[in-house]
């Protein structure tokens, strides 16, 4: 697995109260290296793997983002730090709600929210320069990468099998040309369809 170097994710990392976003009846896990449920038959994902998906996004300041699975809202949180673009959608209504409010509690207000199948992404505001998926389909969605910035765009995505492990997929769109590197497995919640 990579290391985290960028000083931007570490700083990120450091900046965002992971006991926030985790229930309260998990608080006292809240700063430990695993996922948590947070409801919903979901999870907040492990630290060091948002921090590695993060890295491996290279996202830079003034950047628009799309992340697909708001989830608890954490990730969206991170990604908030280091640009001030920040697109997430969240399929479960109640999440998407719950994730809503808390950042507004938090000062990250500005994250543009979305209750919807995140499939299709977000066309309104694309081009994205980077997309987070955080739930794992079983095929890269082709409207991800159409809505993918031809000008050096990257995607970060777990594809597999639900149930199962999946490969994380860097995916890199220069012009029409799209290139898919394979990171390494991960074990996510299954992408869901309206
Ligand atoms: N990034 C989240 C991880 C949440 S788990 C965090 O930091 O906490 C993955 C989330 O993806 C779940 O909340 C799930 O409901 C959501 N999800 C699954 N399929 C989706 C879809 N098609 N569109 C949007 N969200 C989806």
């Amino acid at each position: 697995m990579p290391v985290v170097s960028d000083p931007r994710v570490i700083a990120a990392m450091q900046a965002v109260p992971r006991h926030c976003f985790v229930p309260t009846n998990y608080l006292d896990q809240a700063y430990n290296d695993h996922p948590l449920p947070i409801g919903y038959g979901q999870t907040i994902s492990q630290p060091s793997l948002v921090a590695m998906m993060t890295e491996m996004l290279d996202l830079q300041p003034g950047e628009r983002v799309l992340e697909i699975g708001t989830g608890s809202g954490y990730q969206a949180a991170i990604l908030r730090e280091i640009t001030d673009q920040v697109y997430t959608i969240e399929i479960i209504p109640e999440l998407a709600g719950t994730a809503r409010r808390l950042f507004e509690a938090l000062g990250y207000g500005d994250i543009h929210t979305l209750r919807g199948d995140g499939y299709y992404g977000w066309w309104e505001y694309a081009p994205f320069d980077a997309i987070i998926v955080t739930a794992a389909p079983d095929h890269v969605p082709a409207p991800l990468v159409a809505q993918l910035s031809p000008n050096g765009g990257r995607m970060v995505i777990p594809v597999g099998p639900p149930g199962g492990y999946q490969s994380l997929w860097l995916i890199e769109r220069h012009g029409e040309d799209v290139t898919m590197q394979r990171l390494f497995d991960v074990l996510f919640v299954p992408f869901t369809r309206e």
